[in-house]
């Protein structure tokens, strides 16, 4: 069956249910974002042309919203609690939605069990059902509550879960053997699914799916409007929760910025001014998504203070004509040397507050400092004061750019066909690599056969041997393209070293989440023998690995330039 765009989103509504707080939140912004979604799916239809979209049937479990596993989110809506989770389940389903796929959408135990076709108390069933869903979209709450409750099902159609994980999952964390032999065992990890079953918030390590969600796009009048109506001296504070006011040596920076504008905050309260929130600064209190949105259209400045990391109020501060400022963080924050990030299964450093806001859009819009720093800081404050911005809002970040990459996830992804390329070691008859003019990577070459359906498709390969310590995502970065994980099984050769004239003394297989990589002392190549454990993230001064790169296309860092 093909799948035919939608742009009435109000059966999807009803799809939604009711009664949790955090329902009602999602729905009225699913609500207003209906004619944007419409045009979106509009725009999106014509750029396809007539290519064909299979109808898949989905079933999308909300774990963290059932009570099984706590939903301690639910009771915090209105009280400052983190929002960006549920802003983003609520784009996942409006995407779905709109793109014409068949749609169930559970939030409890009993409602993942009738819809699996568990039969009524059995708790757990031994045998395995047919399933009869395509796709499956989840948490990591609602992982555990399928492994627990499909029984044998669960081993035969993981192939098909998604799970949406924020901040990603790693390689090395998610190969359960591995994790446990060499210390990253975590929490969360060790689920030995495919690292791009993972979709994150934001474009953390190419391992994962980047997902996303969307914010709001305007128009030419719209974004003039903004612009004549700003308020040059008037900043907020991004932060709903009164703790994040509790930063040492705040007192600083704030004294400053208070010198040049009035502050704003929207910190929620109950029945008083919360303490933590100094008495200069105007507090509206938490407010609904549209009158933030307001204040965010009239203000010159969105502040950071560090903490919540990486939510969507800083996109949607930049897209209504807002600078964001946010702090350096030296050294890096990670699981590491911060409680937030402990136990999470990720090696990531985070630099700033907001790492994608730095790295992916950055000056005028974004200003990221040093706080301690009193004069960088008051300098920022005066150069943000005479900029002019436009609003700006990244074109991933758009419901366009969201339905697309969706639509090329669930056309392509198949992560339940038998594993493609040859077993590492064995080498081509004929190799696919040419060393390019400068000698200093590789390319596939045109005329070399494709795996049939591969996608990315492989001409998009580059390779490069990173320098050493280098993690393949930053090698990658630094040639303007980004680590493309489902190459690595093309590179895992002999002949990728040779071409690429690496002098390998010995050449070995291993597990480990670095290889293929060179090793300096002793002159080694060593091949990656575990396949889920090929990874763009990680790196070590031992190794120079090597990195298989691909274009992207402008604001849509998860699709090459031929991957639509
Ligand atoms: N938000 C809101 N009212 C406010 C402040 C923020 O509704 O007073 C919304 C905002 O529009 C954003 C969401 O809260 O979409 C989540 O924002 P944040 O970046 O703070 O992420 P979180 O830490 O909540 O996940």
């Amino acid at each position: 069956v093909q799948a035919v765009f939608r742009s009435n989103l109000s059966h999807l509504l009803e799809l939604m249910g009711s009664g949790k707080e955090s329902l009602i939140f999602m729905k009225k912004r699913t609500k207003r974002f209906t004619a944007q979604w419409a045009l979106a799916a509009q725009r999106l239809a014509q750029k396809l042309g007539g290519v064909r979209r299979d109808q898949k049937q989905i079933l999308v479990h909300i774990g963290f919203l059932t009570e099984e596993s706590g939903d301690v989110f639910s009771p915090r809506v209105l009280k400052g609690g983190p929002l960006g989770e549920m802003v983003q389940w609520a784009d996942i389903l409006a995407a779905l939605y709109v793109l014409g796929h068949g749609l169930r959408i559970t939030v409890s135990l009993k409602e993942l069990q009738s819809n699996l076709g568990v039969p009524p108390g059995r708790g757990n069933c031994p045998l395995t059902m047919p399933l009869p869903f395509d796709l499956i979209y989840t948490d990591y709450h609602g992982l555990q509550q399928m492994k627990q409750h499909m029984g044998l099902s669960f081993r035969k159609y993981r192939c098909r879960i998604r799970v949406i994980d924020t901040f990603g999952t790693e390689p090395a964390y998610n190969h359960e053997e591995y994790a446990t032999l060499h210390g990253y065992r975590t929490n969360w990890g060790y689920w030995n699914l495919n690292p791009k079953q993972f979709m994150t918030m934001f474009p953390h390590t190419p391992d994962n799916s980047f997902m996303g969600f969307v914010s709001e796009e305007l128009n030419e009048t719209e974004k003039q409007l903004i612009k004549d109506g700003k308020a040059s001296k008037m900043a907020v504070v991004y932060g709903k929760e009164a703790n994040i006011w509790k930063l040492q040596g705040k007192e600083k920076f704030l004294s400053i910025l208070n010198k040049y504008m009035e502050i704003h905050g929207t910190v929620y309260y109950e029945s008083q001014r919360p303490p933590e929130v100094p008495a200069f600064v105007k507090n509206h209190g938490l407010l609904p998504q549209p009158e933030f949105q307001q204040l965010l259209r009239k203000a010159k400045l969105f502040i950071g203070f560090g903490f919540p990391y990486e939510g969507p109020a800083p996109l949607e501060a930049i897209a209504n004509g807002c600078v964001f400022l946010q702090s350096r963080f030296s050294p890096p924050h990670s699981s590491l040397n911060h409680e937030f990030f402990r136990g999470k299964p990720t090696s990531r450093e985070v630099f700033s507050q907001h790492p994608y806001a730095e790295n992916f859009i950055g000056k005028p819009h974004v200003w990221t400092v040093d706080y301690n720093n009193s004069e960088e800081f008051e300098a920022a404050i005066q150069a943000i004061m005479t900029t002019q911005v436009d609003p700006y809002l990244p074109y991933e970040y758009t419901c366009e750019g969201m339905l697309e990459r969706i639509h090329a996830y669930i056309q392509h992804q198949d992560f339940c066909a038998a594993p493609g390329p040859a077993p590492p070691g064995t080498r081509a008859p004929q190799s696919p690599f040419i060393l390019a003019p400068n000698a200093t990577h590789l390319e596939w070459a045109r005329n070399a056969s494709l795996a049939p359906g591969a996608w990315p498709p492989a001409h998009s390969l580059r390779a490069w041997l990173a320098a050493a310590g280098r993690a393949c995502t930053d090698a990658c970065l630094d040639h303007g393209l980004i680590c493309e994980p489902s190459f690595f099984p093309f590179l895992n050769s002999q002949d990728a070293f040779q071409k690429l004239q690496v002098p390998c003394d010995g050449i070995e297989s291993e597990m480990n989440h670095l290889y293929p990589a060179f090793a300096q002392p002793g002159q080694e190549c060593f091949l990656q023998k575990e396949p889920l454990l090929f990874s763009c993230a990680g790196s070590s001064t031992k190794y120079r690995r090597l990195c298989p790169c691909r274009d992207f296309r402008k604001g849509q860092v998860a699709l090459c330039q031929d991957c639509l």
